[in-house]
């Protein structure tokens, strides 16, 4: 048993009509935590616990936090969640919904994240939202169930915030043997942290996050990351807001599925596909999810950066800088 569920892969009539390929979703929307991350947290977390540990931390207010609280419910281990004032109330419900401690410090991430570290004691395990081999490890179930149920695909698509996802999914490539299909790791142009540390060569910090797709706001990404696009063929792009909205939008009108702008982003990305990958027929999109976004909320953006609309991402009072979500 884990704690992840395995998620459907289907094909999606509507995003292969737009795009002109053969385009199949990976639902990680559908895992019990609302995203991919219980994948990668759920297995850190069973090996903490088989290891001894007697309480889960960790400094993530988003989808992260999320999962570890669902962790330690489910594993019957209690949760302690620093997150800094920037966490949305919601988030802070959500969290505690699952029984876990909400501790608010500081004004970052960064420093909800000292203080967690600091608080540590005998018997805790740490649990970071994306720098951590475990997690990696956890990920990459994603692309086993995918090579069970398919041929292979020619591309796979996904979203990066600090890398943790996209250095899952290519493990998992490499466990089944498609080391040689290349990745397509997307963010938003206000979140291009993984972007300016592929152009740097190493992870560098950027100033300020602008995006409304604030799980990708990583404001520096894994070492690992950028050293994996040294070893797998990975090309990375930017979209803007409006279509990182659009491709929940999309997610939703098309799929049901709600999900947040982080997600939606790897959709829109279909877009720079016949310009990146031209000869990609079988394309697979990691539907990563996230709780983060009430339909609401989707709404009030899209009618914001909608058609007729020429907002751009740093004129919405949302896209302010949160590194809360990581
Ligand atoms: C965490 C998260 C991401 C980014 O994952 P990283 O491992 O930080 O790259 C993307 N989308 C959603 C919904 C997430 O929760």
């Amino acid at each position: 048993m884990t704690l992840h569920i395995k998620t459907p892969l289907i094909h999606s009539r509507a995003l292969s009509l737009a795009s002109g390929r053969k385009v199949s979703l990976k639902l990680d929307a559908l895992q019990p935590s609302g995203s991919f991350k219980l994948r990668g947290v759920g297995f850190a977390c069973e090996t903490h616990k088989r290891n001894g540990a007697r309480r889960f931390v960790t400094s993530s207010g988003g989808n992260a936090g999320y999962a570890v609280a669902y962790a330690g419910r489910e594993l019957g281990i209690p949760v302690t969640v620093v997150v800094p004032q920037t966490t949305s109330e919601r988030a802070k419900s959500l969290i505690r919904g699952e029984d876990a401690d909400v501790v608010v410090h500081g004004i970052s991430w960064g420093e909800a994240n000292e203080y967690a570290l600091s608080i540590l004691k005998e018997g805790d395990a740490y649990l970071h939202p994306f720098d951590d081999p475990l997690l990696w490890e956890g990920h990459a179930s994603m692309i086993e169930e995918i090579s069970r149920e398919t041929e292979r695909p020619d591309l796979v698509i996904c979203s990066v915030g600090g890398g943790g996802l996209l250095a899952g999914v290519v493990e998992g490539l490499g466990r089944v043997g498609w080391n040689d299909i290349p990745v397509l790791a997307v963010e938003t142009d206000g979140a291009n942290s993984y972007d300016q540390a592929l152009k740097a060569g190493k992870p560098v910090a950027i100033p300020k996050i602008k995006s409304v797709a604030t799980s990708l706001g990583a404001n520096k990404v894994a070492a690992r990351a950028v050293e994996l696009a040294r070893e797998h063929p990975i090309q990375n792009c930017l979209v803007t807001d409006a279509e990182a909205i659009q491709g929940s939008v999309t997610l939703l009108e098309e799929h049901r599925l709600l999900t947040e702008p982080a997600c939606g982003a790897s959709v829109a990305a279909l877009s720079r596909v016949s310009e990146l990958y031209p000869d990609a027929q079988n394309v697979v999109v990691i539907v990563c999810g996230g709780v983060g976004t009430t339909s609401q909320q989707l709404l009030e953006w899209s009618e914001f950066y909608g058609p007729g609309s020429d907002q751009i991402a740093a004129g919405h009072p949302d896209a302010v800088n949160t590194h809360a979500s990581q």
